[in-house]
């Protein structure tokens, strides 16, 4: 349906065009707020533990964690909660986790001090997004390679390793041009088994992950 408004605008004038389209976007952006996600289900995958670690190691994931169980919190009691020393301490882990979204902050000045109090939440429903993006990437990635795999499949002699496709080992009865050695058929077919298998188990990890979301 937005396509569809978009393209009637189109019709209408160019900037008015650009604004449409900023319009949906931050539409799209609030919708993805109200995502309720199963945090706990989310926080046992082992992929998704793995990818906070990898963004903000294991301290990360605990202030990661902290944040969801306990919804958003004011920076300086989040450190004393967390057993940081200085709220300095966690803002090193803190921007880590922002640097991929999967935190927020809100600053407030109050009562016209000179400096402003941060309270920080956590972005679960951009966790989901991440995995989800890595699972859909691979399963492209692998439908590539069988693509590849296919025409491969391939005949190579025993002596000199040539290699041959179908159609020339057909022509030389499986023999070799250059010294006669006998071609064997490489099977690729185990190749793309395994492949096909790996796509089964992401596809089945995809679904998991859809059923975090409601
Ligand atoms: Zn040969």
């Amino acid at each position: 349906m937005a396509m569809k408004k978009r393209k009637n605008t189109v019709k209408n004038s160019k900037r008015r065009t650009v604004k449409k389209a900023k319009k949906t976007k931050k539409t799209a952006v609030k919708k993805e707020k109200k995502i309720i996600i199963d945090t706990n289900k989310l926080l046992r995958l082992e992929e998704a533990r793995k990818y906070v670690i990898d963004v903000a190691g294991e301290k990360g994931l605990e202030v990661f964690e902290f944040l969801i169980a306990k919804g958003e919190m004011e920076e300086n009691l989040l450190a004393k909660k967390l057993k940081f020393e200085k709220a300095n301490a966690i803002r090193k882990f803190l921007y880590r986790l922002y640097n991929k979204n999967l935190v927020s902050y809100r600053k407030i000045r109050k009562n016209n001090k000179a400096w402003y109090t941060y309270f920080w939440s956590a972005n679960p429903e951009k966790l989901v997004f991440i995995i989800r993006e890595m699972y859909e990437e691979e399963i492209k990635q692998t439908k590539k390679s069988m693509e590849l795999n296919k025409a491969e499949d391939f005949y190579v002699c025993d002596i000199c390793n040539r290699r041959y496709d179908i159609n020339e080992a057909l022509q030389n009865d499986f023999r070799c041009k250059n010294d006669g050695g006998v071609l064997t058929h490489i099977e690729s077919g185990k190749v793309l088994e395994d492949k096909q298998s790996r796509i089964d188990f992401l596809n089945k990890k995809l679904n998991e992950l859809k059923q975090l979301v409601k």
